[in-house]
């Protein structure tokens, strides 16, 4: 069983409040968003639904141990969003209401956004800027018909947008928007290695200090080290043509609804490695109910049999989810189109940058000093072009690897 040992948030830890808030505010909206389902009209992706928190309740809220306003974006358009991703109600309900893990693990990126795990590992909150925020709205319905006509897209899987917004002082307040989507990674799968690859390679490394002689998978690795490590995405030409199909009908989406700086993000489990479950892993917990300095989160995975966990012969239209096994992952496979040593867990993520004149700016000044392929802010088009590029060169039939 895999352990993961944590610091508990208790009240006081800065974002005590802010994360009670936001689990509070989706409980309640989304189990008042549970009558019986209708077709989605133009109004469902404009629609927003405020709530009121406060110590005395109200006729529409519960008691709450802080005042707090919270805002619940299209919610119809996101439930259906989540049956279409195949979530049921009652589990996103408690999995996304349980405890939570506030990660401490390579997050917050230079965006200053805030992860947080679900107890069981499945979902990801994370806090977003408001330019984003609005950027999704704007999107939503491009998305939404893209999720319609690709079950299999790569992109990731947003299940809600919120806000909170809280007290600040006497005259202000602080807003918060953030998202919840899919973890990409398997609560019950160690991740060997994991690369953030956008198709650049302008400052796109990670530096290891190889004498520390670090386990890689501490790390998330980057284009540049992708490229020194030899890695290749082994897909054999069934799964490959699969592969490229998808990613080109995303990255079509992505350069349509002008945005950039998104990452394919990719996780290698290695067969032969398996799994440590010793692994203690150091996350920082947040737990609303409890009290206890630090807290043991056990997460729950199945009895694996590895060999059979995965559908090793994958083809189009044999199931609604060709590329996905029980847990979200694609075993590799080689020229044969038979499976091989490894697990791939990928997605396209940080798809809510939209090309603005802050980017514009930036390609402008970055192209006087260096080639305009090095650099990382492009036009959407040109990014997608040069990221389509860099992940379908990766993706080879089986070669060697680095060990
Ligand atoms: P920046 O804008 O600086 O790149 P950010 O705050 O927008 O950072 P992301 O790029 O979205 O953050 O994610 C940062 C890291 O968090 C990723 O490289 C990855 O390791 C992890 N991460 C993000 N989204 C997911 C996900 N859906 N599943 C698993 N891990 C994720
Ligand atoms: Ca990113
Ligand atoms: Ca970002």
């Amino acid at each position: 069983e895999k352990v993961l040992v944590g610091n508990k948030i208790s009240e006081g830890h800065e974002n005590f409040v802010m994360a009670y808030n936001m689990l509070t505010g989706i409980r309640v909206a989304v189990s008042r968003c549970s009558g019986v389902m209708k077709k989605l009209d133009d109004n469902d992706f404009k629609t927003t639904k405020k709530l009121s928190f406060s110590m005395d309740g109200s006729e529409l809220t519960p008691s709450s141990k802080y005042d707090f306003k919270f805002k619940d974006y299209c919610p119809e358009v996101f439930r259906e969003l989540r049956t279409l991703f195949g979530l049921d109600p009652a589990d996103y309900l408690v999995s996304i209401t349980g405890k939570y893990i506030l990660s401490e693990l390579g997050s917050p990126g230079k965006s200053g956004s805030f992860f947080y795990y679900s107890r069981d590992y499945r979902f990801i909150i994370k806090t977003i800027h408001h330019s984003e925020h609005k950027q999704l709205r704007r999107i939503l319905k491009d998305y939404y018909e893209h999720v319609k006509e690709n079950p299999n897209t790569l992109i990731s899987q947003f299940y809600g947008l919120h806000r909170v917004k809280m007290p600040f002082s006497k005259n202000g307040s602080r807003k918060v928007h953030f998202v919840v989507m899919n973890n990409l990674f398997p609560p019950h799968r160690d991740i060997h290695r994991k690369y953030d690859l956008k198709g650049s390679t302008w400052g796109r490394i990670t530096k290891i200090d190889q004498k520390e002689g670090k386990d890689l998978s501490q790390f998330t690795l980057k284009d540049i080290n992708f490229l020194e490590n030899h890695e290749a995405i082994n897909f054999g030409p069934n799964k490959r043509k699969l592969f490229f199909a998808q990613l080109e009908s995303d990255v079509a989406l992505l350069k349509k609804i002008n945005v950039m700086d998104y990452s394919l993000l990719l996780g290698v489990h290695d067969v032969k490695k398996g799994n440590t479950f010793d692994l203690a892993q150091k996350l920082s917990v947040f737990d609303p109910k409890s009290s206890n300095k630090s807290i043991l989160i056990k997460t729950n995975p199945r009895d694996i049999d590895r060999d059979n966990d995965l559908p090793s012969n994958v083809f189009p239209g044999r199931s609604k989810y060709v590329f996905y096994g029980h847990d979200g992952g694609i075993r590799a496979t080689n020229e044969d189109n038979d499976p091989i040593g490894e697990i791939y867990y990928l997605g396209i993520i940080d798809c809510l940058t939209n090309y603005s004149t802050k980017k514009r700016l930036e390609t402008f000044w970055r192209s006087l000093g260096h080639p305009r392929s090095t650099i990382s802010a492009l036009p959407a088009s040109e990014y997608g072009d040069r990221f389509l590029k860099f992940i379908k060169d990766g993706t080879h039939v089986y070669k060697k690897k680095i060990s």
